[in-house]
């Protein structure tokens, strides 16, 4: 969380304002919200798999995740999910609908909220590696997920999509 004003630069301090807390100038009053910041994430399925990605570096380093990143100005959450599926992992999605929205805090240090846009995904071509956040990428079979996982909310997303999954009757009829 910021420190300073961006405003004048004098210090903030911390206030509670309806219940949240946010930190405003002593100096010139500018208020620091410090928002959720809107991210996308896909999580893909094939036959009773899901992948994930084993991170490279903090947060969740040596952890799996999810592929998914950070909205950019101007993107709808859709549009982030195909460019990020892209960039990540260089798949196209021949379906996705969404799952719900997981808040969660990016950092352990619970300075950095987030607002997950989760979706469930299908691939038409098999994942490569073109990032450098992660080293690699496993099908996980769904009666086995791991435990190790980067972030807090992943827990309640794996939960919800097992629920979709299993009671999706396109997917049964890929058993
Ligand atoms: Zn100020």
């Amino acid at each position: 969380m910021n420190q300073y004003c961006l405003k004048c630069g004098a210090n903030l301090k911390k206030i509670l304002k309806e219940g949240f807390q946010h930190s405003v100038c002593h100096s010139c009053g500018w208020t620091y919200y410090n928002n959720p910041r809107p991210c996308v994430t896909g999580v893909i399925y094939q036959k009773q798999n899901i992948l994930f990605i084993r991170r490279l570096t903090p947060p969740g380093k040596g952890k799996w995740d999810f592929p998914g990143g950070f909205m950019e100005i101007g993107e709808h959450p859709d549009q982030a999910l195909q460019r990020e599926i892209r960039e990540e992992i260089g798949c196209t999605l021949s379906h996705f609908r969404q799952l719900g929205f997981y808040p969660d805090y990016y950092d352990t240090d619970k300075q950095i909220p987030i607002l997950n846009i989760v979706y469930l995904c299908q691939i038409h071509n098999d994942p490569q590696n073109r990032s450098d956040e992660f080293d690699q990428w496993t099908w996980f079979p769904i009666s086995d997920l791991p435990e190790t996982i980067a972030f807090q909310a992943m827990k309640n997303i794996i939960h919800d999509a097992l629920f979709v999954i299993e009671h999706d009757f396109s997917v049964q009829n890929e058993k």
